[in-house]
């Protein structure tokens, strides 16, 4: 089965090769065909999607196409969608159907794209796996025994298994780099503030972004121009010019600097995951990019501080599903008090509740500034690690994860562990920095992925070494093994 790039498509609709009508069926059908196997899709648009590939071919028809007329692309389930269900991966919005759509799904559907389905997530983005999922886990089409990482699983399965040539994601944590990294694609973190969150379900509002799951970074970079931007909903998003993106992605690296933070190597990283990631840098270091050691001495201290920050957040943020405002609501009550324990009783799963008390107790008056306040510090340390580097630095690499995608079950009774998953790419989240995963080799035979993070606003420079890393490499290629007999 062939994957079929975005770029690829915009050529082929442009040139008559295929219509939009056509795309839209033949992805139709390999999801009928291949998504019970995978289950990265909650809910499919296929009326409303065929019926707007019909005027896509009568708008290329008539030789004035938008940058991305027929081209159809899958959305994580907490993006808000107007008039079809937006679930969030619970059963607290099993039915919630949004009269609005999210500014990123405007921005996208303005340029002509098609939205083709919603994709599976862990439960409000809070899980590293897509296990915490209320519709149930989506599997890695490289190993179906295993997780495509989480909360963005749906969006990154399908895209590597051919199912979408493109998918939105968020990344509160890590939520978009670790599936794509688990999958063997491109996916990428922007700046907080570069892509709006207005209709985005909010988990942690200061540290949740929308970004991009794709086979490439040329392909990352033409999303990318239409779904970043100023929206005038969101008071967090800023106003800054949106580059070219996919106009820079062929400008030299050479001299470029990029420091590589001994922290990551501290522990956790096995032999061969830092062989694969040591003879990726081999690749830039022909491209004329030069390696600095570095330190960003609070590194270590991320995960304890997001797990005391988002959980804080999103206490906050799931404050409104009470049966009333929003979400599930249970038939047989007794009184009031009644009435809210039931609707969140039954309407959150396991990890929700986890962090909902986690995050309640961490903001309580006896403890707020023994966690919360403490944990605000350090976040600002971690932010000035990142800025003292930047000053010698353009980039800092490494591995996305410590280890390849792990089994479903393997790791979901113990919370520690699954969020341990996320020591490499937190720290990007808390400094707001955008940052990439590409693929960068193989581990026991399954995808491994290298991670960039740069200063913020600076998705070019990540687009660009990702690109020209691809132009000398064939790894974002490999697709799942039964993908090719299919
Ligand atoms: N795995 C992290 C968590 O569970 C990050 C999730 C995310 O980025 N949405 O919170």
């Amino acid at each position: 089965m062939e994957r079929y790039t975005l770029k690829n498509l915009v050529a082929m609709l442009r040139s008559r090769d295929i219509s939009s009508h056509e795309i839209l069926e033949m992805y139709i059908q390999r999801i009928s065909e291949h998504d019970s196997s995978f289950n990265s899709y909650i809910t499919l648009n296929q009326d409303a999607a065929l019926e707007q590939s019909i005027q896509a071919d009568r708008l290329i028809e008539s030789g004035d196409p938008l940058p991305l007329t027929g081209i159809p692309y899958a959305g994580k389930d907490i993006f808000c969608t107007q008039g079809i269900k937006t679930t969030c991966g619970s059963k607290m919005l099993e039915n919630f159907i949004p009269p609005y759509d999210a500014t990123v799904i405007s921005n996208l559907n303005n340029q002509g794209a098609i939205l083709i389905g919603k994709t599976n997530m862990d439960e409000f983005a809070m899980g590293s796996s897509n296990e915490t999922s209320y519709f149930g886990p989506v599997h890695n089409p490289w190993d179906l025994a295993r997780s495509p990482g989480g909360s963005s699983g749906g969006s990154a399965v399908a895209v590597a298994a051919g199912l979408a040539p493109i998918a939105l994601g968020t990344d509160t944590g890590g939520s978009i780099r670790q599936p794509a990294a688990f999958t063997g694609i491109t996916g990428l973190k922007p700046s907080y503030g570069r892509c709006s969150r207005y209709g985005m379900v909010a988990f942690a509002s200061s540290l949740d972004q929308a970004g991009i799951l794709a086979l490439t970074a040329e392909d990352t970079a033409i999303l990318l121009e239409s779904l970043a931007g100023f929206d005038p909903m969101d008071s967090t998003s800023v106003e800054a010019d949106v580059p070219k993106y996919s106009g820079l992605l062929n400008v030299s690296i050479e001299g470029k600097t990029v420091g590589i933070p001994k922290e990551f190597f501290d522990e956790g990283l096995d032999a061969e995951s830092e062989q694969v990631f040591l003879d990726a840098i081999k690749v830039y270091e022909s491209l004329g990019v030069q390696f600095k050691d570095i330190s960003l001495p609070h590194l270590g201290l991320s995960v304890p501080t997001y797990y005391v920050v988002a959980p804080a957040e999103c206490s906050s943020n799931l404050a409104r599903y009470d049966g009333i405002r929003f979400g599930y609501r249970h038939d047989e009550i007794d009184d009031l008090d009644d009435f809210y324990l039931t609707n969140r009783q039954i309407g959150f799963g396991a990890e929700v509740k986890r962090r909902i008390i986690t995050g309640t107790y961490v903001l309580s008056a006896g403890y707020y500034d023994a966690y919360y306040l403490k944990a605000q510090k350090v976040r600002q340390l971690i932010s000035q690690d990142f800025k003292k580097a930047f000053q010698d630095i353009d980039a800092v690499m490494g591995p996305t994860t410590q280890t390849p995608a792990f089994k479903i079950g393997e790791k979901i009774d113990d919370p520690v562990t699954m969020y341990m998953n996320d020591i490499y790419t937190i720290s990007a989240n808390l400094a707001g920095l955008p940052a990439i995963s590409h693929p960068c080799g193989f581990v026991q035979s399954l995808p491994f992925g290298l991670q960039i993070i740069a200063p913020h606003f600076a998705e070019t420079e990540l687009l660009n070494l990702t690109h020209l890393f691809q132009q000398e490499t064939d790894w974002h290629q490999k697709q799942p093994p039964d993908l090719n007999e299919a």
